[in-house]
Order: C-alpha cells, then sequence, then structure tokens
C-alpha cells in the first residue's frame, strides 16, 4: 500500500486530474487549513491560545523556468511580513526546488540567502527541507554554504538515509539547526534503511548524537520532526541523563496530525511547532502523508463521501 501510495504521488496522468476533484479537495482539509496562506497564518493564530508556534510551507516542488521561482521567493517574503504584522511565533520551511535548485543552484542559493536575512531580523529560523535522496549530497553541501553567512537557517535530515549519521558529524562543527525525520519518499534499499525498527533506532541515534554535539559545547538547535511520541519520550529520557533541560529540542509536527499529542506535549513544557502547509500544489505531499499511515486511506475516504 505505501509503495502504492507513493507511486500515485509521483504519476503525472493523477497529479494533473485528482486535484480537481471536488471529492479530493475536501479529505485534504485533514491535513491543510486551506489552499491561501490566510487559512494557514488564521490556524496559526488558534494555536498560538495552546501554547504551540508555527511553521509554514508552501507546497510545490520542481520548478520549470526561474520566473517561478522567483515568484515563490516572492511570496515567501511577503509571507514572512505577514507572519510579522500577525505577532506570530512561526518560521518558514522551503523546498530547494521549488526555488530554482535544477536550474541554476548560485540563483537558489541568493534567494534563499534573502529569505534568511528577511527572517533574521526578527529572529527567525529559516528551513530548508530534504526532498529525495537524489538531491541528499547537493542540499547539505548548499546548507554549509548557506549556514556560512546566514547562521539563523536550518536543515531537514531523514534518518531512513544510511549516510545520516556521517552527514551529522559533518554537520556538528557548523552549529547547525537540524529537523530530523524519518524520511517520506520511497528510497532503495542500497541508501535507505527499510525496516520501521531500524529507522526507529536511527532516529534516536541521530538525535542523540545531536544532542551530545550540544551538550559538547555545539551550538546546536534540534527539531524533531515526528509524530512518533514513543521515540519523543526515548529521546527526552536520554537528554535528562545528560543533564540537558527540557527545552534542548523543539517538537516539529504536522496540521492535522496527532493534535492531542501536540497539545499534551506543550502543556508538558515542551517547546511545539505546528508545521502548517497551504498551496494549490498540495496532491504529491497529500499522497506521502496517506503513505505514512496507510489507515489514512479510509479516513480519506470517509471524509470525501461521509
Ligand atoms: C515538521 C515536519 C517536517 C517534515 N519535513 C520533511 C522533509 O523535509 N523531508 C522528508 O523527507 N520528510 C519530512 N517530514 C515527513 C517525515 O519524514 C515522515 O514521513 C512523517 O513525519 C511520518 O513519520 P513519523 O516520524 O511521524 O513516524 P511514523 O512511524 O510514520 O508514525 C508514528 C505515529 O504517528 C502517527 N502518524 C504519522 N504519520 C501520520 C499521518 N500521516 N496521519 C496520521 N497519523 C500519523 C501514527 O499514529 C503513527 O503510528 C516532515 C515531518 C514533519 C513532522
Amino acid at each position: 500500500m505505501r509503495r502504492l501510495l507513493l507511486w500515485m504521488a509521483r504519476n503525472r496522468w493523477l497529479r494533473e486530474r485528482l486535484p480537481k476533484l471536488w471529492f479530493a479537495k475536501r479529505a485534504v482539509r485533514r491535513f491543510m487549513p486551506g489552499e491561501d496562506p490566510g487559512s494557514a497564518l488564521d490556524a496559526a493564530v488558534k494555536f498560538r491560545a495552546d501554547g504551540i508556534t508555527s511553521e509554514f510551507t508552501r507546497l510545490g516542488e520542481n520548478v520549470t523556468n526561474m520566473a517561478e521561482a522567483d515568484a515563490v521567493a516572492d511570496h515567501y517574503l511577503g509571507l514572512l511580513a505577514d507572519i510579522e504584522s500577525r505577532g506570530l511565533d512561526g518560521e518558514v520551511s522551503v523546498k530547494l526546488t521549488q526555488l530554482g535548485y535544477d536550474l541554476d543552484v548560485e540563483a537558489t542559493l541568493a534567494h534563499v540567502q534573502r529569505l534568511a536575512a528577511t527572517a533574521a531580523e526578527n529572529g527567525r529560523t529559516l528551513w530548508v527541507d530534504m526532498e529525495g535522496s537524489a538531491y541528499a549530497e547537493g542540499t547539505i553541501a548548499f546548507y554549509e554554504r548557506l549556514k556560512a553567512t546566514h547562521d539563523n537557517t536550518g536543515l531537514c535530515l531523514q534518518a531512513y538515509l544510511r549516510r545520516t549519521p556521517a552527514d551529522v558529524q559533518r554537520l556538528l562543527p557548523l552549529g547547525p539547526r537540524i529537523r530530523l525525520v524519518k524520511g517520506a519518499y520511497a528510497e532503495s534499499e542500497s541508501v535507505a534503511f527499510q525496516k520501521r525498527a531500524e529507522v526507529d533506532a536511527e532516529y534516536v541515534k541521530d538525535a542523540v548524537a545531536l544532542l551530545r554535539g550540544l551538550k559538547d559545547g555545539h551550538a546546536v538547535k534540534l527539531g524533531l520532526g515526528t509524530h512518533d511520541v514513543r521515540l519523543i519520550e526515548e529521546i527526552a529520557s536520554q537528554m535528562t541523563a545528560m543533564g540537558l533541560p527540557k527545552t534542548s529540542f523543539e517538537v516539529q509536527m504536522l496540521y492535522g496530525i496527532r493534535m492531542d499529542q501536540q497539545r499534551r506535549l506543550a502543556s508538558e513544557g515542551y517547546l511545539v511547532r505546528d508545521l502548517i502547509a497551504y498551496g494549490e500544489a498540495w496532491y504529491p505531499w497529500y499522497m506521502r502523508r496517506l503513505a505514512e499511515r496507510p489507515v489514512n486511506v479510509i479516513f480519506a475516504l470517509r471524509q470525501m463521501f461521509g
């Protein structure tokens, strides 16, 4: 089922047709408050009452010309201004391919630097998502250059990739801001662990290595981008054993998933940030959310026709 859903996520024919259907638009509401940024900002205002901060991303991947990438960068500059005017503790997370990475790496770097500089004016982190494994090395090298000029930037690392423990060690001296996730793409056995138990074990190992880096004096900021509360609790207990405070990591979860846990963790004094996605190009992203938990397909069908 997971493979089928991830195949559907990549299928061009489906991508062009499915999102136009009214019942599909209705189903996606579970994971997305609306296609426009205003809906995402409104949702973030509501979370503030629960002590949950926010993070925003406009859905969409690989652009085909630089004019599209320029428009995405301009859009995010506008979004940063809106976050500020609403007084939100909100951050922005971008995909390099949406900012032109396939076409012109230098122009993409200039875009991301501009966004990072604007985010820095109000003490915000600018996050860079991690995409399929073909982009891993390029994205990490990109982040090394970005971090050298803009300290307020963070990168997503995927625990399912076999290379990640080495990437953690490579980035530690930079005082990195890392959002650690399990990984959302269909990857081959040669580059990624396939079994859930293996990925979970890698996740804990990478998180603990980053916390140990923090303990050793590197300026690490760690975001645990997972809904796996069992793993969060295991990492929290190792963090306490290291003598680090509860605020040494931030839990980052997606809008609409485990909201009860997001509220509970925030009420217990953990830092919790909710990633709210919006935009018209939601189809592949939505299919990856279904693939993460195939029982969601049943919820989706209920929402479509219920
Ligand atoms: C803030 C954030 C940013 C992310 N950024 C990236 C990125 O840049 N690159 C990337 O490859 N991946 C990214 N991801 C996705 C990530 O890689 C996983 O695919 C996703 O988080 C699901 O894995 P999990 O860690 O929640 O663990 P799982 O083992 O998949 O889930 C643990 C438990 O959480 C619940 N759960 C998980 N997913 C769902 C769901 N879709 N619907 C309902 N319940 C669910 C279930 O109860 C499940 O048992 C991001 C995730 C988050 C939270």
